[in-house]
């Protein structure tokens, strides 16, 4: 139906999220109308987001630069205490609140009821392997107040008990069933001084 070069892009638009086939032509058929130049200045950025983006090392956030992020990399913060979150989109949340001061470990995701499965592909070895590495004092778990988001919360409990170190759960300030990354910075503030240990 379409040309060859337009269907293509169409396929790529469909495979992104809440993007259903309809809506990908209309969105292909916007960018058809812009300006050539706009369109190439488009890809040629998606091209360097490909090249130079990458995952933090250390802490599985999202990088500019390979091997450690700008956060792991600061002297100024504090690398004996770990808040563990889902997504990098919740270190921004608690970036946000200019308040938390250590380090963070991105899951990359939680812990399904329904799909073990999901374990491996979660980064909790490597907190472990962090863990492990010792200097820790405090491991926080700011997965999200989901049902989700507490599995995931019981299970790093019982996986960091053996360590002797302290592991907190940040407050039920938050709404139970909201996500981290759309809760207010007070009450982000609020979840994280009030954590209490697990
Ligand atoms: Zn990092």
């Amino acid at each position: 139906m379409f040309p060859k070069t337009f269907q293509i892009l169409i396929d790529h638009f469909s495979t992104l999220p809440s993007v259903g086939p309809k809506m990908a032509e209309r969105l292909v058929l916007y960018l058809f109308k812009q300006n050539p130049e706009e369109i190439k200045k488009f890809a040629k950025d998606l091209h360097k987001f490909a090249t130079n983006v990458h995952y933090c090392k250390e802490c599985y956030n999202i990088s500019e630069e390979e091997g450690q992020c700008s956060i792991c990399k600061n002297k100024r913060r504090d690398k004996s205490t770990i808040c563990v979150v889902e997504e990098p989109l919740d270190v921004i949340a608690f970036e946000k609140t200019r308040h938390y001061l250590g380090s963070y470990h991105v899951l990359g995701g939680n812990l399904s009821v329904m799909s073990q499965d999901e374990i491996k592909k979660l980064k909790i070895n490597e907190l472990v392997s962090r863990v492990e590495r010792g200097n820790i004092k405090e491991v926080i778990i700011a997965t999200n107040p989901t049902t989700d988001g507490e599995t995931t919360s019981l299970y790093l409990g019982r996986i960091l008990r053996p360590f002797k170190i302290k592991v907190t759960r940040i407050a039920r300030g938050l709404p139970t069933g909201g996500d981290i990354e759309y809760a207010d910075e007070m009450t982000l503030l609020g979840a994280l001084d009030g954590r209490k240990e697990i």
